[in-house]
């Protein structure tokens, strides 16, 4: 990669940005990192100022500080015009749906999209009025023949939740704008930092900041970022909805966000390097890493993005359950939970077939997905062997 010179002045490569973005030490003493402003009302010197709002900050749950700080630094890094933060990745999906669709609208879902975003658009959206078709995921151009007149969002989520179906985002926007709809994109895998939706055609962008913008699973947080046609509609209608996300969560956020590109990095090769390892074991039929030329959309993937995070899917020999118990019930590195982007290391089994209705989903054996920490990648294979002998055993 090689830094641009814009008007004398060269650009600064993502790891500078991460580090410098919505600080200001010396407007907070020469503090390094910006104080957490805890607040609901802010005062005014007089009645005119409070009558006009004559404010930088108006109200706790407009902003604050705190909020701004990490906003501004969200929104850098993926490329957006203004970010607004949710109390959680979930609350940011809903406030983007909620902010940009109404009664009549009729939107196109990605089948493989993030669950819970089904779960919206089957509840308050349609008891609202707004219609959903999902589509294949990789149908890329050919969405032009899904939209109806009144289909105002394209919503994408690039790779895939479980099954990491990587998606044409541009030709899908395209496709998108030329029918007047938008683009949103769940842009959570990749994180503001491997993939640029805003250059790639996106209108809306979405992180589940809980996940790699938090980077230690301890704090929920969410992100809507937009483009900045979008920002004024956005502001006055989270604002409305009353999403804010809580102080400390912000904190955790930008504390986060200083190391992400470190942690990304280490997350992505030791990914990488555990899902080739995979792919020569014989217990296991398939992997399925956006990075690995394996995987059907891997010139997509090499097209559009610039790194891979360490949440990918492996498909097992069939085998019975008890013995894929025993496999991962006895892993010591991996814990068994839902969510990632964490430090730890994370193993799921699950069945995609159950959250889809637009595309089939029939692997050869069990499905599990993976997150690859930042252990040390020999002691993470160990652990994963040590779980095939017992899967072995098992189904002896
Ligand atoms: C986890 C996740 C979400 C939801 O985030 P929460 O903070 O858990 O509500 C949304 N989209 C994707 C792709 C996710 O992985």
């Amino acid at each position: 990669m090689t830094g641009s010179d814009e008007g004398g002045r060269r650009a600064r490569r993502p790891a500078t940005g991460v580090v410098q973005a919505g600080r200001d030490p010396f407007a907070h003493h020469g503090f390094v990192n910006p104080p957490v402003y805890r607040g609901s009302t802010v005062l005014y010197k007089t009645l005119e100022s409070f009558e006009k709002r004559q404010a930088r900050y108006t109200y706790g749950r407009r902003g604050t500080p705190t909020s701004e700080a990490l906003e501004t630094a969200i929104a850098g890094l993926e490329g957006g015009a203004r970010t607004w933060l949710a109390p959680s990745g979930a609350a940011a999906i809903a406030t983007a749906l909620l902010t940009f669709t109404k009664a009549g609208d009729h939107i196109l879902v990605a089948d493989t999209v993030y669950q819970p975003t089904r779960r919206l658009c089957e509840g308050p959206l349609a008891r609202f009025g707004v219609g959903t078709t999902y589509y294949d995921p990789t149908l890329g151009a050919g969405i032009a023949g899904l939209m109806r007149p009144n289909t105002t969002l394209v919503y994408t989520e690039s790779p895939g939740s479980l099954t990491f179906e990587v998606q044409d985002i541009p030709a899908i926007a395209a496709a998108a704008h030329a029918g007047g709809a938008l683009l949103a994109i769940d842009n959570t895998w990749a994180s503001p930092l491997y993939f640029k939706p805003f250059a790639h055609g996106a209108d809306i962008s979405i992180q589940a900041g809980t996940k790699y913008i938090v980077g230690h699973a301890d704090a929920m947080l969410g992100a809507v970022t937009v483009t900045e046609p979008l920002a004024q509609t956005l502001v006055a209608e989270a604002g409305g909805l009353g999403i804010c996300a809580g102080t400390e969560e912000m904190f955790l956020g930008l504390r986060g966000f200083r190391t992400i590109d470190v942690r990304l990095e280490r997350h992505w090769r030791s990914g990488l390097e555990i899902a080739r390892w995979l792919e020569s074991r014989p217990e296991v039929t398939r992997v399925i890493h956006p990075a690995l030329p394996s995987h059907p959309q891997h010139e997509l993937w090499k097209r559009d993005f610039l790194g891979a995070s360490g949440l990918f899917s492996i498909v097992l020999r069939p085998c019975a359950k008890p013995a894929l118990a025993a496999m991962i019930e006895g892993l010591e590195l991996f814990g068994i939970g839902a969510s990632w982007g964490g430090y730890e290391s994370l193993v799921l089994p699950f069945d995609a077939a159950r959250t889809r209705s637009a595309t089939a989903w029939q692997p050869e054996g069990q499905t599990v997905r993976l997150h690859i920490g930042l252990e040390d990648v020999a002691d993470l294979k160990a652990d994963l062997e040590a779980g095939f002998a017992r899967l072995a055993a098992a189904s002896r």
